[in-house]
């Protein structure tokens, strides 16, 4: 017999400062640490020549190459200021199509013939580097024969340092390419789709009197994470292998309470929070706000928004931060989007808008001119989200989001947009005001009247709305909390462009035609209203009501992943992104591909582990119980518990079977497979183990329970 399990861990766990690492670092000494790990421009300007810095700052806002004399130039200032950091190493750092970031190290040093060796970063190195990348999937984009790609840098990106308590790593924001030129990564398509949105935008902007060079996307996400004790995390395979728990049973108290919304923040994870924000800081990351969630256990933190490319390549990093900083002080970060059954999963809120240098498009403004332009790109983008809206759900797919998306927690599967009463009144009288004959002038101010009064920020609590309107910025509210942010707003960027442009050519011939200004405008923006004002809609996401009022519309409710990842290579899709020359269709067949690929590996592993622990941890346990009960002679209870035994064994045997099956001669069926065949079989089992659980002696039970990950802190 193993020693029983105790519940001494938790003594031991809400001792936190015994494992925990504060004092490490002295967070109390006030210093100006604001960026100070990054290659920014403040850092280029001082350690580069004058002329240097200039060449530099306009090749990067022009997006041009470097020469080979400047990228020396920059390497060598790049690697002076790495070693003073204490940097040993280089490494391309780059987003490949799993999600994740890699990095392959490279030391600074160069042996030379007489046995040492100097230290050497050249221009090409910080230019391009061609990984052994070869393992990579590739979604068929390239042959393990032509398995070369390339990493070039993007000077957008600053370059940063991370450091590790034995050194330090220079890591050099890159993008990841085939030798082919097609995107294995990505980084190059949400680039691809910044250009094509200010392509747009900027043509707009000019028709409607604004001079602008560029506009720009912009994004804030605001990240869901829950933490527990690392002791728990670490007693339980199911945690280890998958990120959530495949066991469980529901815990005497759970969110009913409500208590730990906004509540004040423990001592320990407060710790932790600033510790790691202070790292997130330090990188250039600006991370402004922090509170408790809906979930016990369950916290979140959001940036103050930066542009997409910035933005993305900061919430990795914030991901990766995130999690190391969470072990210093005994804890695990866990970023699955349903760690726990029964209890709020966690996601990602996309917080998007576009602006040029001077103005924020999407914000309503005070003045009539001003309204023209938000009610413009407002049309543009409910136009856009309408038309894509099947598009943006495939971009939130994956197993973990398959447990929250329409569970009324998260927003519901089917997208719509939410505007308020205010905007929707204004949009409705647009709509019917012009046909009714008004003249330009009364529907001018009445448009005056009706817009300066909207709420300006966040009078919007509409928490069902997957897409809503807050204020200045659309708030897309559907991503896990695990996702990169890259592939939702690459297609936010594109099917806003795509909807820019139709308007624009439709208002361009009537401003030519000589219609004034705010007759041509409101023209062009009540026609793409009357044509999607479908998408809109401002009440209750989770209700039944909706799902059926949705259907009438003809929106589409595209429940679990499989069903929503086709629409990456839907013909409208590809036709978009080929004209936008954002993907092209090789391109986003493999992203497709590499998607259903993780699906179908991520269930894979969830089934094994859950057969693994049913059959190695909870079937032992019960069968120990089953013994001391005969030892105790209690018939009743032996024969409840030898029911239970037998219909886990059964439930056991069924998933077994069904994981050893697979479908797989095409990935899509072998998806179909996994979603109706291996899930059902899991949840059977859960079922049974977790009634189990709730019968088994506590100290033969062998893993934590859900009230200890969630509770003690
Ligand atoms: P809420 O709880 O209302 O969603 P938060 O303060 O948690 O508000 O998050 C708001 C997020 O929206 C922040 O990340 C913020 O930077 C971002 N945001 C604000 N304005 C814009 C904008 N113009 N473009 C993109 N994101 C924005
Ligand atoms: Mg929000």
């Amino acid at each position: 017999m193993p020693a029983p399990r105790t519940r001494q861990q938790n003594v031991t766990a809400a001792q936190w400062a015994a494992n925990g690492g504060l004092g490490a670092t002295d967070l109390t000494e006030s210093i100006d640490y604001y960026g100070e790990n990054v290659f920014s421009p403040a850092v280029q300007k001082e350690r580069l020549s004058k002329d240097t810095f200039k060449r530099l700052t306009q090749a990067v806002a022009n997006g041009e190459g470097l020469d080979v004399d400047l990228a020396n130039e920059v390497a060598n200032a790049m690697l002076e200021w790495a070693l003073e950091k204490g940097a040993t190493h280089y490494t391309h750092w780059f987003q490949p199509l799993t999600g994740a970031t890699a990095e392959k190290h490279d030391a600074f040093f160069d042996p030379q013939p007489d046995g040492t060796a100097i230290t050497e970063f050249k221009g090409k190195d910080l230019i391009q580097a061609e990984p052994d990348a070869s393992s990579f999937p590739s979604g068929g984009l390239r042959a393990t024969f032509e398995a070369r790609g390339y990493t070039a840098w993007d000077p957008t990106s600053p370059a940063f340092i991370l450091e590790n308590p034995n050194g330090a790593l220079l890591c050099i924001p890159t993008a990841f390419v085939s030798w082919t030129g097609e995107a294995l990564d990505q980084k190059i398509p949400l680039l691809r789709s910044m250009d094509a949105l200010s392509k747009a935008a900027v043509k707009a902007v000019g028709l409607l009197g604004i001079e602008a060079e560029h506009v720009y996307a912009s994004v804030g996400p605001e990240q869901e994470y829950f933490l527990i004790d690392e002791q728990y995390f670490y007693e339980r395979a199911d945690l280890v292998n998958t990120g959530r728990t495949l066991f469980g049973a529901k815990p005497p108290k759970g969110q009913q309470l409500d208590d730990h919304y906004f509540g004040s923040i423990p001592e320990r994870i407060l710790a932790f929070m600033m510790h790691s924000e202070r790292e997130l800081q330090r990188l250039g990351i600006p991370i402004k706000t922090r509170h408790n969630e809906v979930a016990p256990n369950q916290f979140e933190l959001a940036p103050i928004y930066e542009g997409s490319n910035v933005g993305a390549d900061h919430q990795q990093l914030t991901m990766q931060i995130l999690q190391n900083t969470a072990r210093d002080y005994g804890l695990v970060c866990l970023l699955h989007e349903k760690p726990f059954a029964g209890v709020n999963g966690s996601g990602k809120h996309n917080n998007w808008s576009i602006s040029t240098s001077k103005a924020n498009l999407l914000d309503p403004g005070e003045t009539p001119h001003e309204n023209l332009t938000f009610l413009f790109f407002c049309a543009a983008t409910l136009k856009a989200v309408d038309r894509h809206a099947a598009l943006l759900r495939a971009t939130v797919a994956n197993a973990g989001q398959d447990h929250r998306l329409g569970a009324n927690e998260a927003p519901p599967a089917i997208i719509s947009v939410f505007l308020g009463s205010e905007l929707t009144k204004a949009f409705e009288f647009i709509a019917s005001g012009i046909g009714e004959g008004k003249t330009p002038k009364e529907t001018l101010d009445l448009g005056t009247a009706l817009l300066p009064v909207l709420p300006k920020h966040g009078g919007d609590r509409n928490r069902t709305s997957p897409f809503a309107f807050t204020g200045n910025k659309f708030e897309f509210r559907a991503l896990g909390s695990s996702q990169s942010i890259s592939l939702t707003n690459t297609v936010l960027n594109t099917i806003v462009a795509q909807a820019i442009d139709e308007m624009s050519a439709k208002l361009e011939p009537m401003l030519e035609a000589g219609t004034s200004l705010n007759e041509a405008v409101l023209t062009v923006v009540k026609d793409a209203y009357v044509e999607h004002r479908r998408i809109v809609f401002d009440g209750d996401g989770y209700s039944d009501e909706w799902s059926a009022e949705a259907e009438k519309r003809g929106l589409l409710n595209l429940r679990t992943t499989p069903e929503a990842l086709p629409w990456l290579t839907n013909p409208q899709t590809v036709e978009l992104f080929e004209a936008y020359n954002v993907l092209s269709e090789r391109e986003l067949e493999a992203r497709e591909e590499i998607l259903f690929e993780q699906y179908v590996i991520k269930l894979n592993i969830e089934g094994e582990t859950t057969a693994q622990i049913a059959r190695t941890q909870i079937l032992p346990a019960a069968v120990r119980h089953l013994a001391e009960l005969k030892a105790a002679g209690h018939e009743a209870l032996i024969s409840e518990t030898t029911e239970l035994l037998q219909e886990l064994f059964f439930a056991i045997e069924k998933l077994e079977s069904a994981n050893e099956i697979h479908e797989d001669d095409t990935i899509v069926r072998e998806a179909d497979y996994m979603r109706d065949v291996v899930v059902p079989a899991m949840a059977a089992v859960r079922e049974v183990g977790d009634r189990l659980e709730k019968i088994v002696a506590d100290d033969l039970w062998p893993l934590p329970k859900y009230w200890e990950m969630l509770f003690i802190k």
